[in-house]
């Protein structure tokens, strides 16, 4: 039944993503199961998206609550689920100003749009540079891509927006070698994710902040991956209380609903984009801003984050002893619930073994396994993931 399925799949669907061998159907806790019921420990979440579980009953019913009442409006008008998900948004993240978008990839154009007009307002001039990192992934849509410091996701596709200017992560002499007098943004994912799981360093991070203060420079931290409580925090920023002028937030802000956001300071929503610059048909919906309220108020009455402090420890120690066990492990990187387990060999073969064995696992770059779990896990979840993954790699 699976192959068959697979087949009108590859037939009906464009091939642009390699997929594992497997049609899911439904969702349960931690735990999926694919059409023949087979049951698998999830590890992935839908890459960092269901961070609340699957089929969390509180949030499926806010959810057909509101559909019942109105899924669209356009932005013409205002609407109650929005403007309270940005109140709340606006507390959460200590940012003044919200615009919700549809995806990562938007929230990340519309900061990037939100930097050149901000340096707009400023001197006039339109040629504007941004730096980004290397090995950073930000989205594939032209302007995300332009930022995303992967050449090989990019080359095909050239030209890209200009004026982008590309340093290396965590240092800090790299980003002010890159900086000229019409660099008007600096951006970069405070937990690079699909690059293979680095966490920015305090000292990068503040080094960084002081440059942008001197020389009135946008800091954009792109937190799409890291943010909504992975790394124990809400934002990962928090960890350092080193703040951006402009957020991007998206993946488990609306566990499954397709949302993101984009968000900024007072200053710069009072010195950038204004009617008419930007705009959205479906960006904060009724439907998808009732699953950020939904979200929202879930993390704190389950107390999502605290749960995530006190698993991640364990889940560090446990990858931490593979580490040691295994000498095709190199080492283990990441902050909270995103963590990277670096191999001195391509990892595919092991993903594609523990999938056989029920254990949903995806890389990061062709030699990381990286695990971002619904933050919900529990220690035996740990426990169970960890044993699958050591009999593959005993295999
Ligand atoms: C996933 C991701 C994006 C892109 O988000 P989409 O919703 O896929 O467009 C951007 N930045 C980071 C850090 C991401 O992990």
């Amino acid at each position: 039944m699976m192959k068959e399925y697979i087949e009108d799949a590859e037939k009906a669907l464009l091939h642009t993503y390699n997929r594992y061998q497997v049609v899911l159907d439904k969702g349960d806790g931690v735990y999926l199961y694919d059409i023949e019921g087979k049951k698998y420990l999830d590890f992935c979440a839908g890459i960092a998206v269901f961070a609340l579980g699957y089929n969390n009953k509180a949030y499926n019913d806010a959810l057909k609550e509101q559909i019942d009442k109105l899924i669209h409006t356009s932005n013409y008008y205002y609407n109650v689920p929005a403007i309270e998900a940005a109140k709340k948004m606006k507390k959460v993240s200590g940012m003044d100003r919200v615009f919700f978008t549809n995806s990562g990839a938007e929230a990340i154009e519309g900061a990037i749009k939100a930097a050149r007009k901000y340096a707009y307002l400023k001197d006039g001039r339109t040629d504007h540079e941004i730096i980004a990192m290397n090995h950073s992934f930000h989205g594939r849509t032209m302007g995300a891509l332009s930022v995303t410091g992967n050449p090989k996701y990019r080359e095909a596709f050239e030209p890209m927006i200009g004026n982008i200017r590309f340093a290396e992560m965590n240092d800090l002499e790299s980003v002010k070698a890159n900086i000229t007098h019409k660099t008007c943004a600096i951006l970069f994912e405070t937990v690079q994710g699909e690059g293979g799981i680095y966490p920015a360093t305090e000292e990068f991070l503040k080094g960084v902040k002081a440059i942008c203060e001197e020389k009135d420079i946008l800091l954009i931290m792109d937190e799409i991956q890291c943010g909504m409580g992975r790394t124990g925090y809400m934002y990962a920023w928090q960890k350092y209380g080193v703040k951006p002028d402009i957020m991007t937030t998206a993946k488990a802000l609306g566990c499954g609903v397709p949302v993101g956001a984009f968000l900024m300071t007072e200053k710069v929503g009072q010195h950038s984009l204004t009617s008419g610059d930007h705009g959205t048909t479906y960006g904060g919906n009724p439907l998808a801003a009732a699953a950020v309220n939904k979200v929202l108020d879930l993390f704190e009455e389950n107390h999502i984050i605290e749960n995530v402090t006190k698993i991640s420890g364990y889940l560090e120690e446990k990858l931490d002893e593979l580490v040691e066990e295994y000498d095709c492990i190199e080492t283990r990187r990441g902050v909270g619930l995103m963590q990277g387990l670096v191999f001195n060999r391509p990892v595919g073969e092991i993903i594609i073994k523990a999938l056989d064995k029920g254990l949903i696992l995806i890389n990061a770059g062709t030699n990381i396994i990286r695990f971002v779990p619904p933050l919900i896990i529990e220690k035996s979840h740990v426990d169970a993931m960890i044993g699958i993954l050591r009999e593959c790699l005993s295999e």
